[in-house]
Formats: C-alpha cells, sequence, structure tokens
C-alpha cells in the first residue's frame, strides 16, 4: 500500500477519535456527522493552531451546518438537470465534468455538493464513467473534460491511467483538466508515479484548492513543485469563507504564496447556496471590495476572477465594481482609491 494509502486509512472520520484529540463536544459532532459525514487526514488536522482557526473551520463539524435556510438547497447549482448520464455534467457546450470519485480525503464543511455526497447519488461505477465517455465520442463541440467529484485523485494510478488513456482516444478532445484539493489536504498523494502518469497525458492543466496561507506548507510545496516540474500548468480555485480567509491581507498573503509556488489564482469563488453551508457565506458587495483592493496592489499574476456561481444553472459569472462612468462631457474610468481619471475612449 502506498504511503498516501495508509494515511487515508488513518484519517479520522468519528466523533470519538475527534474528541480525543480536539477539544470539541462529541455528541454534537457526531449529531452533524450523521448528515454530513467527517473526515480528516492527520496531516491536515496537525495544522490546526486554535479551536476556530480557519483551518478548523474548514474540517471540524459545526452544528450551524444543521440550521434549516430557506435560500439554502440540496443541489445548488442545479446540476442534476444538466446530467445527460450518469457522472457527467454537462452545461458549457466546450467543457463536460466528469464526476468520478464520490469520496475526498477531506470531507470539507463548505463543500457545494455536500448534500449530493452525502446522499450517496454521485457513487458512480467506473462502466458509468465509460459510458460518458461514449456519450463525450459523438459530442465534437466538448474540447475539454474536466475531471471532478469528490476528488478525481482519490482514484488508485491505475484506473486513473485507464481512464485518462480512454479519454485521450476522444476524436474531438483536446485538453484535460484536474481540479483536486489533494495537494491542500492530502499532498503525498502527488507522488513521482502520479506526476509521471499525468505527463504521459498532455495537455492535462491542474488546478488546485487553497483556501488558507497556512495550508502552503512545505509538503504543499513539494507536492505542486513535482507537478510544475513536470510542465503541468497549474491554477488555484479558492472559496471566499468567513472566518477563514475573507480578510484582504489573508487572501494577499495566499495569492502571493500561491505564485511562488508557481500555481496562477484562477478563480476566487463566492460560496455556493448548498444546505449545511450558509455560515461561510460573505455579501457579494464585501468580495468585490475585497478584490479591488487587491488590484494594483499585486502582481497581475496573483489576481483571480472572483466569480459567482448562479443558482439554477446560470453560470459562473465574474463580479466587478462599476468602474466606468459617462457623462456629457465624456468617459470616466474610477481607478484605484476611487479617483476618477478621464479616459479618451474612441465613438462606437
Ligand atoms: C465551473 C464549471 C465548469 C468550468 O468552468 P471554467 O470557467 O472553464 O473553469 C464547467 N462546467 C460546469 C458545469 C461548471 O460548473
Amino acid at each position: 500500500m502506498a504511503g498516501w494509502q495508509q494515511e487515508l486509512k488513518e484519517a479520522v472520520t468519528s466523533a470519538d477519535e475527534l474528541a480525543r484529540l480536539l477539544p470539541v463536544d462529541r455528541c454534537t459532532v457526531d449529531r452533524v456527522a450523521e448528515r454530513y459525514p467527517l473526515r480528516i487526514p492527520r496531516y491536515y488536522l496537525q495544522l490546526i493552531e486554535a479551536p476556530g482557526d480557519p483551518i478548523w473551520r474548514q474540517c471540524v463539524p459545526s452544528t450551524a451546518e444543521l440550521e434549516p435556510c430557506a435560500e439554502l438547497c440540496h443541489d445548488p447549482l442545479s446540476e442534476a438537470g444538466f446530467s445527460p448520464l450518469p457522472g457527467l455534467i454537462h452545461r458549457h457546450p466546450d467543457r463536460a465534468l466528469l464526476l468520478v470519485s464520490a469520496s475526498c480525503p477531506m470531507n470539507c464543511r463548505f463543500c457545494f455538493r455536500k448534500n449530493r455526497l452525502a446522499s450517496g447519488e454521485l457513487d458512480f461505477r467506473f462502466s458509468d464513467l465509460e459510458k460518458a465517455i461514449g456519450y463525450l465520442e459523438n459530442q465534437p463541440a466538448v474540447r475539454e473534460v474536466i475531471l471532478t467529484g469528490g476528488e478525481p485523485l482519490l482514484l488508485s494510478d491505475l484506473l486513473l491511467g485507464k481512464l485518462l488513456k480512454q479519454l485521450q482516444r476522444l476524436p474531438y478532445l483536446q485538453l484535460i483538466r484536474i481540479h483536486t484539493r489533494v495537494p491542500a489536504v492530502l499532498p503525498s498523494r502527488i507522488t513521482e508515479q502520479l506526476v509521471s502518469l499525468l505527463r504521459r497525458h498532455q495537455p492535462t492543466f491542474l488546478n488546485t484548492h487553497f483556501n488558507h496561507p497556512r495550508e502552503l506548507t512545505a509538503a504543499a510545496a513539494l507536492a505542486t513543485g513535482r507537478l510544475a516540474d513536470a510542465g503541468i500548468p497549474l491554477g488555484n480555485q479558492t472559496v471566499l469563507l468567513k472566518g477563514v480567509n475573507d480578510r484582504g491581507p489573508v487572501l494577499e498573503e495566499l495569492f502571493r504564496g500561491l505564485l511562488r509556488l508557481r500555481i496562477r489564482p484562477y478563480y476566487l469563488h463566492q460560496p455556493d447556496l448548498a444546505a449545511g453551508s450558509g455560515h461561510f457565506r460573505t455579501p457579494l458587495d464585501q468580495g468585490m471590495q475585497l478584490m479591488e483592493r487587491l488590484q494594483g496592489r499585486l502582481s497581475g499574476l496573483a489576481i483571480p476572477r472572483h466569480v459567482v456561481d448562479l443558482p439554477g444553472g446560470g453560470g459562473k459569472i465574474p463580479l466587478q465594481a462599476e468602474r466606468l462612468l459617462r457623462s456629457s462631457s465624456g468617459l470616466q474610468i474610477r481607478a484605484a482609491n476611487d479617483r476618477l481619471i478621464d479616459y479618451p475612449d474612441l465613438e462606437h
């Protein structure tokens, strides 16, 4: 058994065990975990420094998850409605998602698929995935397949290799993308063997999911450095989470730290409206203000797009406060510090 598989086996999954390691109430954790299962790798657990800190909030069950809220729902992006076959989500013409694994090394408390994962409706078989790949054979518009889940890199190298090979045979496919939280929660999964497997299936892009600068450990740097050295382009998707990373200096440190690891910040997501995750929400306005303050202060390479994925399947929409002001005397653009600067635009 590889080291990462051993680590996975040793992840904390019971309230009893968690209560031995952290000052939590066993019964409360149990009650929440019955609805939304608990799983924390020991690697991630040891990043916690204090109760309620940004690492803790992402992984320790909280009673706030059980609070009902009318705005929150089971499937906030209506993914079920865009699923022509089990395991496949096809909303945009040129990209499709393949949900290759319903489990994760860590069950993030803010997960937007937490309800669908907990219900078991995303437990697909490998034969389902093969059928989904068959569907893509007749979809000339689909140029990119995104492997997600759950955690796609929980597949064994053997199965992942099989999947990548089948994908590469698709006549119209130009690009494979992997969305993974493994570098942040189980970096030992990024073995030399995995990297050489990915390297054989180019072009493959990989998006990591780091939410806090304290996740950028030496182990994470080693894992992502291997991927970057293999020529795999790296992006990062962060979710803006209340009490975790909803402050300018935290985001700045995270984005700068990612760049040093050769990871390009790609998206800053508003949390989706998933039941059991409402306590992580921040107002859209606050996110926009945070991003405005980073714009211009940070290298353009460090600035992700701030997006909201619209309820009901409306897709991801970039958020930006209005910057163009038109008047009879011409056009002004609102620059940093709200300074208004005249801009000599062309006539349309
Ligand atoms: C987010 C998402 C994608 C990928 O979108 P990008 O903007 O290309 O990163 C594709 N399909 C679905 C259904 C998605 O939700």
